[in-house]
């Protein structure tokens, strides 16, 4: 074994922070069996080793205009360009509806940036559903990228959106459209979409504000280990000061994978081992967010596997438009994914919208 795998290695036994050395050592020189094991001696300071917890959702996307023009993407369409679409209010209840009757519990809006879109108008939207829906079903707003480009659009600072969202009624945004939170990776595939440090700068108004938001990952581009570390190591520290500040920190990270069918990039998908690898070291090396989360979105039935590298949590979606578009596959059938986490040990257990690693349906 190497030294620094060796010492990686007693790091982790003594609960000690890792460095980019270790997270390096382990990647390159740990095999399958140890990331596994070291990932569920992490996972096990924050869950119970043998339960996994689920919500049913999906994500509704609203529009598919997009300024962005993010050559990874497959969904969006050009203002103007044949094809797109803007859901009003009831299309949007007849697709929520379709979501419920599947026993949803969850849905998150997910659009383009639409440059016609204003604050006020998704604050009229969001009360009208939280009128029509009221306590049955629980929503993930928007994503923080859709949040930076709505709330620069309207003129407002950050903390101003955030007051105007909370008095619409919006509890929760997610950490979604940050892919691989590194300047370098976004100047090669979304120049127009944000800089790294404006992407924090939202989720601390976010916070501050008074709002949840989460943390997401997605990995398989062509970036490279030092890029995805970066990504990890910024996330890392702003936990570490959203912890030190006492107000809202991000409840889980959530890492997925790009899905290359149809988009400018093209390219192809990373295998289910570097997933899991992957999975493991974010469990390992991001020690300050308790909620790590697999995705069945992305991976199907292998995602479930990632709860042996230290995943805790996963979503059974529904639909998602976005990543359908680029090759995803939603299946209902979702005893057979359940049993796919039975057959390795562990026991699902469906939450509540909002508890993530945490209380059972209903809480
Ligand atoms: S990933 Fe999002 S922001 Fe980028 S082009 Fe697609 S819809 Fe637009």
């Amino acid at each position: 074994m190497s030294t620094a795998l060796h010492r990686a290695e007693a790091r982790v036994a003594a609960g000690q922070r890792l460095d980019r050395d270790d997270a390096l050592a382990l990647w390159h020189h740990a095999d399958d069996d140890t990331l596994a094991r070291l990932a569920s001696v992490v996972r096990a300071r924050f869950h119970a080793p043998d339960r996994a917890t689920y919500v049913i959702m999906a994500i509704v996307n609203y529009t598919n205009v997009c300024v962005a023009r993010c050559d990874y993407c497959a969904f969006y369409k050009f203002p103007g360009e044949a094809g797109t679409y803007l859901l009003g209010f009831d299309e949007l209840v007849q697709r929520i509806d379709v979501v419920a009757g599947h026993g949803g519990q969850l849905v998150g809006f997910n659009g383009g940036f639409h440059p016609d879109l204003s604050v006020h108008d998704y604050c009229e939207l969001f009360r009208k559903l939280h009128t029509h829906y009221g306590d049955r079903l629980a929503f993930y707003e928007m994503t923080i990228a859709e949040f930076m480009f709505v709330a620069k659009r309207s003129r407002m600072d950050y903390a101003e959106a955030v007051r105007h969202f909370r008095e619409a009624g919006t509890r929760w945004i997610t950490g979604g459209g940050a892919e691989i939170l590194d300047d370098a990776f976004r100047l090669r595939h979304s120049p127009g979409k944000y800089k790294v440090e404006d992407f924090y700068d939202a989720q601390r108004a976010v916070l501050d504000g008074g709002l949840g938001s989460t943390a997401t990952m997605v990995i398989g581009f062509d970036e490279s280990i030092d890029e995805r570390l970066n990504h990890l190591e910024r996330l890392r520290s702003f936990q570490d000061e959203r912890i030190a500040s006492g107000g809202g920190r991000l409840s889980s990270l959530l890492v997925w994978t790009y899905k290359p069918y149809h988009t400018e990039l093209g390219g192809q998908e990373v295998s289910t081992r570097e997933y899991l690898r992957h999975l493991a070291l974010c469990r390992l090396f991001v020690d300050n967010i308790a909620n790590l989360r697999t995705s069945v979105l992305t991976r199907n039935e292998d995602a479930l596997l990632g709860l042996r590298y230290g995943a805790n949590d996963f979503d059974l979606p529904t639909e998602d438009e976005v990543t359908q578009k680029a090759g995803a596959t939603v299946s209902l059938e979702f005893e057979a994914i359940l049993d796919a986490a039975r057959r390795i040990g562990f026991t699902p257990v469906r939450r509540g919208a909002w508890a993530i690693g945490g209380a059972t349906a209903g809480a």
